[in-house]
């Protein structure tokens, strides 16, 4: 397997006025490493706020990093300029949030599918785009009648498969979804992301799935970081992390994804909102919030370092993985 994106030490800090018109700097994404294999989907799951969506837009290079490496297909995606940054861009692409949003409502969604194509010049005539947006519509499981249809002519769920056709009509390497089916009903919602691992299965392009819902992203994701105040605090195999949380922030995200077996009993309450990123607590920042949390847990703050099973954890209390066996 070879490394599409690989990001190092990624940080974007904003610098901020208190109310006593102290300037302060809040740390939105602070220290963040991931590596993500072509074809794989890597889950980044967190409270809202924990950074996830700035980490989206820092890979994607829509936002500048205050620190940090992004490497896309080997290349430094912070230092390319103009041509070489846009033919590296059409192989990242970004799907919304809110597709109502990120479509134009003036506009018929088929032209919204082909425009990508226009844009960067792709394909030798109108007839050969169009009938590449009509493959993309069948792919997503779009009638072709819809073609000429406007976004409020269709459904939630509909509008999401445009956005994923558009996405894909630039034969991306990487989609980077944020929150993607988090404006969908349940059912719908379940539908797109069965949708999105057939079409990950036939197209092979990597995802990077942002998401507040732990259940989703472990259906659909190879590997999880969990982010809290702007850093991952453990990752891991989704199987892995369910079961056995390593980190006690973990533990209370799993605890709060209902099971038909004991429906949300269990479910462990983290008192108070995460902190301010401005104030972050010393030591380790879920200290003020740990069930587990001890003396220690407010002077020192917890480096991520391999735990069991595969996984890394930021935590005092995990227990080191075992030493690999001598050679
Ligand atoms: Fe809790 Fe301490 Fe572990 Fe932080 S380091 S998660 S406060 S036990
Ligand atoms: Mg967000």
């Amino acid at each position: 397997m070879s490394v599409l994106l690989d990001v190092r030490d990624l940080a974007r800090e904003y610098p901020v006025s208190t109310a006593g018109g102290v300037r302060r700097i809040l740390h939105a994404v602070d220290g963040v490493s991931f590596s993500l294999e072509r074809g794989r989907t890597l889950g980044i799951v967190g409270e809202s706020g924990c950074g996830k969506s700035t980490t989206a837009k820092l890979a994607l290079g829509l936002l500048p990093a205050t620190r940090g490496q992004i490497d896309f297909e080997g290349q430094p995606v912070t230092a390319l300029r103009d041509r070489a940054w846009r033919a590296l861009r059409r192989r990242m692409q970004l799907v919304h949030q809110d597709p109502l949003s990120a479509l134009d409502r003036r506009l018929p969604v088929g032209q919204q599918v082909v425009e990508p194509l226009v844009i960067h010049t792709l394909e030798d005539s109108a007839e050969a785009q169009r009938q590449k947006a009509l493959a993309l519509f069948d792919a997503v499981g779009l009638r072709a009648d819809l073609f000429e249809r406007y976004p409020h002519e269709l459904s939630g769920g509909q509008r999401q498969r445009v956005l994923l056709a558009r996405a894909l009509v630039l034969e991306p390497a990487l989609l980077v979804c944020d929150e993607p089916i988090s404006a969908l009903d349940v059912s719908v919602a379940a539908q797109v992301i069965n949708l999105m691992q057939d079409l990950q299965a036939r197209f092979g392009m990597a995802y990077l799935f942002i998401s507040h819902d732990l259940k989703v992203v472990r259906q659909i994701a190879d590997e999880v970081a969990v982010m809290y105040l702007g850093r991952i605090v453990e990752q891991g195999p989704p199987d892995a992390l369910f079961h056995a949380p390593a980190h006690p922030y973990t533990e209370a995200l799993v605890s709060a994804v209902p099971t038909p077996l004991r429906g949300t009993q269990g479910r462990i309450i983290l008192k108070g909102d995460p902190p301010n990123p401005v104030d972050r607590p010393s030591g380790c920042a879920f200290h003020p919030r740990c069930p587990r949390a001890v003396a220690r847990c407010r002077e020192e703050v917890p480096v991520l370092r391999p735990v069991a099973d595969g996984r890394l954890a930021a935590c005092h209390l995990a227990a080191a993985a075992p030493a690999m066996a001598a050679a």
